[in-house]
């Protein structure tokens, strides 16, 4: 594969960021909401430092990676160069990666089931860092996949807010791949209404114009961003 003809260059990840926010703010609109009520989480995963670094300097603050080893390769010096940055962790965590993630990450979205709520709770007090939490939900019911099930959503949210006290803000999930978006995304909408919490991580490279007319607070975009991904570093 000729990687080097795919590499992203900075200019077309300024062009490519200015038109996710000119489709975001749209779909917004579209649905009554102010533009700024979504937030954009540039997912730079397989992408070298130097790919997220064209994005800051296009004025993209928020990124997601899904593995704790990589963003630790890349992202304490991201960090250092511009303290403003935001990372979220996006894939599923290892209870033995906890400590890890708590460390470096400034929100952590796939909290999926009570042992990790737990050492999650655990390692932020050892650590007094306290990255705020989202919890996945496996809205499709998928086996093999992330996240709690539905029906168990409601106990790992009382779980996280009342026994552990947890910085819990909202919901987050991956429908599946092959299935029309929307009845999870409206799913996963209806269970943070019912369990009063206010954002909604929803909507990727794919969807996003439809997770935010369906509510997504924050959409997490890869490839429409970066191009096509590498192999995993
Ligand atoms: C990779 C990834 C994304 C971004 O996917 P794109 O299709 O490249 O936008 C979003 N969310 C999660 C959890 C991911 O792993």
């Amino acid at each position: 594969m000729a990687v080097a003809a795919e590499l992203a260059s900075a200019v077309d990840i300024a062009a490519n960021l200015a038109r996710v926010r000119a489709e975001i703010a749209a779909a917004a609109r579209a649905a009554g909401r102010a533009p700024e009520t979504v937030t954009l989480v540039a997912v730079s995963k397989t992408q070298p430092a130097e790919a997220a670094r064209g994005a800051l300097a296009a004025g993209q603050r928020v990124f997601g990676e899904n593995r704790v080893q990589e963003a630790e390769a890349k992202y304490p010096a991201l960090k250092a160069e511009c303290p403003d940055l935001q990372l979220h962790l996006i894939g599923s965590l290892q209870s033995n990666k906890a400590r890890a993630a708590v460390a470096l990450f400034d929100v952590i979205e796939t909290v999926d089931r009570p042992k990790l709520a737990r050492k999650l709770a655990a390692e932020m007090a050892a650590l007094n860092r306290w990255p705020r939490l989202f919890i996945e939900v496996n809205a499709g019911g998928e086996a093999q996949k992330g996240g709690v099930l539905p029906a168990e959503a409601d106990a790992l949210v009382a779980l996280c807010r009342e026994e552990l006290k947890l910085p819990l803000d909202g919901l987050m999930c991956i429908p599946p791949l092959d299935q029309e978006p929307s009845p999870h995304f409206a799913l996963l909408a209806k269970i943070a209404r019912r369990n009063g919490l206010a954002k909604l991580s929803m909507g990727m490279s794919a969807d996003y114009p439809v997770a935010v007319a369906l509510g997504a607070t924050h959409v997490r975009v890869g490839t429409a961003i970066f191009g096509p991904r590498r192999a995993p570093l």
